[in-house]
């Protein structure tokens, strides 16, 4: 048995974070191929299947991160916590980077990132632990019940987490008023939107 740990990557780049707390950083992302959790609105269908040739290796992964000035680098996906992050992790923080872990929660992580962004997602819900662990509770609105959903998890988050609200890209017109209702009548939640898109960067 290979004892090589790798991790089936759709994509990696650098661009800025476009959403939730640490909007406008640069940053190098790792986009893991597959999810299981299928919103019907997911703006990268194409990361929920897996396909062999995707692996990469663990020393490969961070030989390239390490090319990169900015020390942040975001995990995603698909659903990065479907696989062991313990190496990956701490092999980025090993090399000074922050390491920064965007999941919808419904899978344990393994791994101890330096932020944790759970966005939690009707179709799989989220556990727990996973909610209370997060540094930023990002909630996607796309019809009015995401409010009340949004609502159900600050209850289980910790005193230091931040909350957003974005509103789902094809929908934006449409739920930002509401979103803005929301956030008066709920000032512990915060605006979130998704600036890549808006300036068209990846
Ligand atoms: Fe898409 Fe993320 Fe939902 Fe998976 S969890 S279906 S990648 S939006």
């Amino acid at each position: 048995m290979s004892s090589i740990v790798s991790y089936p990557v759709m994509e990696t780049f650098a661009t800025l974070q476009g959403e939730g707390f640490h909007t406008g950083r640069a940053a190098w992302f790792i986009r893991l191929a597959g999810c299981d959790v299928g919103c019907v609105w997911c703006d990268v269908k194409d990361s929920w299947g897996v396909n062999p040739e995707q692996y990469r290796t663990l020393e490969d992964l961070i030989t390239e991160a390490e090319k990169h000035k900015g020390k942040i680098v975001v995990i995603t996906g698909g659903e990065p916590a479907m696989y062991d992050l313990d190496p990956l992790i701490s092999g980025l923080q090993q090399i000074g980077f922050n390491v920064h872990l965007e999941t919808s929660g419904a899978y344990p992580v393994n791994g101890n990132p330096d932020w944790i962004t759970v966005s939690p997602k009707k179709f799989v819900a989220p556990l727990k632990e996973n909610i209370a662990r997060a540094n930023e509770l990002k909630v996607i609105v796309f019809n009015d019940s995401d409010f009340q959903w949004a609502l159900t998890h600050h209850q289980y988050a910790n005193v230091n987490c931040k909350y957003f609200l974005q509103p789902e890209f094809g929908k934006f017109k449409a739920v930002m008023p509401k979103i803005l209702e929301f956030i008066a009548e709920n000032p512990s939640w915060q605006l979130s939107l998704q600036t890549h898109k808006f300036i068209g960067i990846p």
